[in-house]
């Protein structure tokens, strides 16, 4: 009898303190994998699984941060270009819209289809650098993500490049030779002629809609008196100009169909609202200017040239329920978007 009391505080013990005991290592035993989950390393084999855009055009590439040129299928040098030039949270259609723009842009410079490549480069179709297009490396690219979200992206940009393959904007049956685009229009887009000196009839000005919600909407540039004109004269070096007199020495003498600065006076000179943007450092050419006692305020609308489609006016387009065709005949007037191989064809006939 004297075992009972054994036997129970021996199943006492089991029932209460082994469960408590297997529970709570369990319980530390499942949180390793768990926090492994959260981060987990990105490298090429994870993405393998994700399907390979091929093609038979290359495009030939300066690497400009590699300093070395590079031969790529046309789809991953979309690709590399749809995420460096576009945030990934932006909706899909504006990354379609953004995929055929940035396909058009290089399927027009191609040496091979009689394009005059990177005129920066010689012998290369474009270069990495923002003087073409920005490109990115997918390993660049998914480094540069949070690891948490990197593949869900690097799937989106392949979403939007596979569902677009092949398709480029046409004018009159042929590749649209100009296709540009810009960060943020500030309501209106820009006829190409004040831009680059060259007419196209689907580089048109026209409204660009719910781009309110854009960071660089309106942005303000504020400068001394004293540091205004010293930028002017490094522009303009016998410019003349007094901080005294500063408010009666400046004037905007004719906006573009945009809504940007075309001619402005300034001091005994004139300029284009262009190159003073460049020398204030400003967002666009789409500002006006405030002189008081000590500052000159320049307010900004818009960010980039303003040529072609805006990003973010794309962006909220998507947004709004338009598609990748309706964004792109919004931006580029009067195009039609087709494959690459059909505008080929009808390019070599006679
Ligand atoms: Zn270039």
């Amino acid at each position: 009898m004297k075992y009972i009391g054994y036997f129970v505080f021996l199943v006492a013990f089991i029932v209460i303190f082994v469960p408590v005991t297997i529970l709570g290592g369990v319980g530390e035993g499942i949180k390793l994998p768990v926090i492994l989950n959260k981060f987990p390393i990105v490298t090429d084999n994870n993405v393998k699984e994700i399907a390979k855009i091929d093609s038979n055009i290359k495009v030939k590439m300066f690497d400009v941060k590699n300093n070395k040129v590079i031969e790529l299928d046309l789809e991953d040098y979309v690709a590399g270009v749809v995420s460096a030039e576009m945030p990934v949270s932006f909706n899909i259609e504006a990354l379609k819209a953004q995929a055929i723009a940035a396909r058009t842009f290089v399927i027009a410079n191609m040496i091979s289809l009689g394009g005059s490549g990177c005129n920066k480069h010689q012998g290369v179709d474009v270069c990495s650098d923002v003087h073409c297009q920005a490109w990115i490396s997918k390993e660049e690219r998914l480094k540069l993500w949070d690891a948490n979200s990197a593949l869900e992206n690097w799937n989106k940009i392949m979403e939007a490049v596979e569902s677009t393959k092949g398709l480029v904007i046409t004018y009159n049956g042929e590749i649209a030779k100009h296709i540009k685009y810009h960060s943020t229009s500030g309501g209106k887009t820009e006829d190409s002629r004040y831009v680059f000196g060259y007419q196209e009839p689907y580089l048109v000005s026209v409204e660009s809609p719910y781009e309110e919600v854009a960071p660089n909407y309106i942005t303000t540039v504020v400068m001394s008196k004293k540091e205004f004109i010293r930028r002017m004269k490094e522009l303009s070096p016998n410019i003349n100009l007094s901080e005294g007199r500063l408010a009666n020495q400046i004037k905007i003498l004719e906006w573009t169909e945009g809504g940007r600065v075309n001619r402005i006076k300034i001091g005994d000179k004139e300029f284009t609202g262009i190159d003073v943007r460049w020398a204030m450092g400003l967002k666009s050419a789409a500002f006006t200017i405030k002189i008081d006692t000590k500052n000159v305020t320049f307010t900004v609308k818009g960010y980039g040239h303003g040529v072609g489609m805006s990003q973010w006016g794309a962006n909220q387009m998507g947004k709004r329920g338009y598609s990748y065709e309706d964004i792109i005949k919004h931006y580029y007037r009067g195009v039609e978007i087709q494959k690459i191989e059909d505008v080929l064809k009808l390019g070599q006939q006679p």
